[in-house]
Order: structure tokens, then C-alpha cells, then sequence
């Protein structure tokens, strides 16, 4: 890589913007240059415009580049997004309109037919969406997502289980407080305790996982034929959405061939060698007793998803466990590896 490529970040003062100034620090590709928030911050130094939630200080390359407001401008191409999405659909489609590209976080363009809603190392190929979104749309930019935190764990974990025909899924999150932002849940509310609801989060992960396991049909996605039920619950853990999945498969493969599918299953980020992809996808755990949020979340840099306890269902077929860091491999770092997959596709020339 010769030249490093300049890039920004749209909601730059919250809990995401915050994780993608830290993951970007040191990239080999990108250098972080811009940032973008409400006009609230708009003009002071990043350092003044925001309360620093992450482990450490505030990255010394950023903390006195000035706050802008999210207009398109002077802003680079390439832009990374962790809007609030009551803003979020105008702002990034703002953008697109003017060339940028957008790789967003936010939940409000996922399910849209013309942008893909990416898990490179599942489903590469729906980036050829792309063309189309901008011939519809009139737009030079585009708009690319990644999934919600919870979705992208279980879509990780079925990815290997696909070519046995996945018919039915039924999955349940215990997830981290940390998915909530800041302040997030009242401690009085999670401290020792379960919280059986997270507001929209059982549809999201019902709906994106049968499209991010679709397939690409020309202008559009052809959902996963598969039933999905998710049920969601915010648990007092810091970092790590852990999943529990039962599945049906319509070829009734045995375990070794199961065991086999997770063990060898690489994408194109591995195969490319791509900056933030982890050294494999899933990684099986034989212990009894993993995953474990606190002690397997942070592994891979928090890009991998991490299974265990795969075992016979007595109502769908298998069942097992799997975790994800959510704010890394749920948030910024999964946008950063979708930019990455662009970038080696010569998507951002
Ligand atoms: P947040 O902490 O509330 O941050 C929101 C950001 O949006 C701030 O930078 C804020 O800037 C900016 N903003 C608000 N109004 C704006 C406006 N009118 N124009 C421009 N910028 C504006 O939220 P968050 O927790 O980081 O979440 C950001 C997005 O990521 C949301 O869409 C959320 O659903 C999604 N997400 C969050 C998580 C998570 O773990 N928290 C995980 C996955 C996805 P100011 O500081 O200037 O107000």
C-alpha cells in the first residue's frame, strides 16, 4: 500500500464514533482525518466536544482536529458512520448524493433493497448491489452496512452451517451492556439482574440474518428461506454478545461434518490477508465451558466469532454457543472491514 487513504467518521462523539477513532489508530490503509458530529460539537477540538468512555486517552492524532458538522464539504470519500439514526437516513444519503462513500453502522438503510448489508467474509458478493443503488439513486457516492451487534455473532456462527440448507433457527442473546452506548441501561436496572427485552432488536436480527445468508439476485437479495426466531436479553456483561442457537438442516449432516465445516470455513478477508480480518472467522472452542464473554470476546482483536458446545437438539437438529465482541466485531471494526474489502476490490478508486 503506498499511499495511506484519508477517511472520516460521521457521529464522531459517540459511543461508536469513539470505538472507530480507536480501532482506525495505527491503520495500515487508512488515516483518519475528519470528524463529524451535531452542531452541538461542530467547531470545538474533539478532545473539548466529547466525554472519552474507552479505556485510555484520547488518541493524541485526533484529539485537536476540529469537530465538523455533517455537511458535505471538505470531508474525504471515504466515511465511516455511527450517526444517531433518528438522523442518520438524510445525513448519509446526503453524502452519497455528493460522492462519498459511506460505510455505515446505523441501523436505518440495512434492509434497504439496493444496499448490502455486508459480513465480508459471508457475503462478498452483494457489494455488486452497488452499481445499481447508484444508477436508481442518481447517486456518484454510495451507502454499505454492516449488521446489528447480536446478527452479526449468529450470522457468523450459521455461515459454515449453510451448505446443509438451514431451515429453521432459533437463537438467544444474552447481551452486553455495552451494545446500549452510553449511559445506556440505568445500573439499577442490570446490576444482578436480566433485562428480557431490547427494543427492535428480535426483528433486526430476524430480518438481516435471512438477507445477509441471501443470495444475490441481480438488484436485489433473495432473503434465506429459512424461519428465524431470536429472542433478546441484556445481561450485567461489560463486552461480548453471547448467542445460544438451536438449527435445523435439511441434509442432516453428522457432527464431524459439522465440526468439519466450522474448522475450515475462510473467507475473502482471510484469503486476501485484509488489514482487520481475523486469522480465521469462527473459531471452534472444545472446552466444556466456552465461550466466555470475558475471557474469549477480545481475542482475534475482537473480529472473530467463537463457537462451543456444539450438541444434538432434541427439537431442531444441533445447538450451540457462540460470542462476538459487539462493539468491535458488532460495530466499527466489522465498517472497517467492509471499507477494507472495498478498498481491495478497487471499489474506492
Ligand atoms: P451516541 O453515543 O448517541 O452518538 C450519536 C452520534 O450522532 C454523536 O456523535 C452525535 O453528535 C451524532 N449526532 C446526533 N445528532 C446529530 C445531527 N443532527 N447531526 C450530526 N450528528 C449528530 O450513539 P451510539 O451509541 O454511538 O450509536 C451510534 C449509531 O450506531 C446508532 O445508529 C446505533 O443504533 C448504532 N449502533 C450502536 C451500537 C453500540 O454498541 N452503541 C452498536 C451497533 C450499532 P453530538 O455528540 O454532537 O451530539
Amino acid at each position: 500500500m503506498q499511499q495511506k487513504m484519508e477517511v472520516g467518521i460521521l457521529g464522531a462523539t459517540g459511543m461508536v464514533g469513539q470505538h472507530f477513532v480507536k480501532f482506525l489508530q495505527g491503520h495500515g490503509w487508512f488515516d483518519l482525518k475528519w470528524l463529524g458530529a451535531s452542531d452541538r460539537s461542530a467547531g470545538k477540538k474533539y478532545r473539548d466536544a466529547m466525554h472519552w468512555h474507552l479505556a485510555g486517552v484520547t488518541p493524541e492524532a485526533v484529539a485537536d482536529l476540529v469537530v465538523e458538522e455533517c455537511k458535505p464539504g471538505n470531508a474525504p470519500r471515504l466515511l465511516f458512520s455511527a450517526m444517531d439514526a433518528s438522523v442518520a437516513t438524510e445525513i448519509e444519503q446526503a453524502f452519497a448524493r455528493a460522492g462519498h462513500v459511506v460505510v455505515s453502522n446505523s441501523k436505518n438503510h440495512r434492509m434497504e433493497r439496493d444496499v448490502p448489508l455486508l459480513v465480508p467474509e459471508i457475503n462478498p458478493d452483494h457489494l455488486k448491489l452497488v452499481p445499481g443503488q447508484q444508477r436508481h439513486r442518481g447517486w456518484k457516492g454510495q451507502i454499505v452496512t454492516n449488521p446489528n451487534c447480536s446478527t452479526v455473532v449468529l450470522t457468523m456462527s450459521l455461515a459454515p452451517l449453510k451448505q446443509f440448507g438451514i431451515t429453521k433457527v432459533i437463537a438467544t442473546t444474552l447481551q452486553a451492556i455495552s451494545g446500549a452506548g452510553y449511559p445506556g441501561v440505568a445500573s439499577m436496572d442490570i446490576q444482578a439482574n436480566v433485562i428480557p427485552f431490547i427494543g427492535g432488536e428480535e426483528e433486526k436480527m430476524q430480518q438481516e440474518t435471512q438477507k445477509i445468508l441471501g443470495t444475490f439476485r441481480g438488484d436485489h437479495i433473495e432473503p434465506l428461506a429459512a424461519k428465524v426466531s431470536a429472542h433478546c436479553n441484556r445481561v450485567p456483561v461489560v463486552d461480548g454478545h453471547t448467542v445460544t442457537v438451536s438449527v435445523e438442516l435439511a441434509a442432516k449432516p453428522s457432527e464431524a461434518d459439522l465440526r468439519h465445516a466450522i474448522e475450515t470455513c475462510r473467507g475473502v478477508p482471510q484469503e486476501k490477508g485484509l488489514p482487520s480480518a481475523p486469522s480465521r472467522p469462527v473459531i471452534y472452542m472444545t472446552e466444556a465451558n466456552r465461550p466466555q464473554p470475558r475471557k474469549d470476546a477480545e481475542r482475534e482483536r475482537g473480529m472473530a466469532a467463537f463457537i462451543g458446545r456444539l450438541r444434538p437438539c432434541p427439537v431442531l437438529d444441533w445447538k450451540f454457543v457462540a460470542l462476538g465482541h459487539n462493539t468491535v466485531r458488532g460495530a466499527a471494526g466489522a465498517a472497517v472491514l467492509n471499507a477494507e474489502l472495498m478498498y481491495s476490490e478497487g471499489m474506492l478508486d
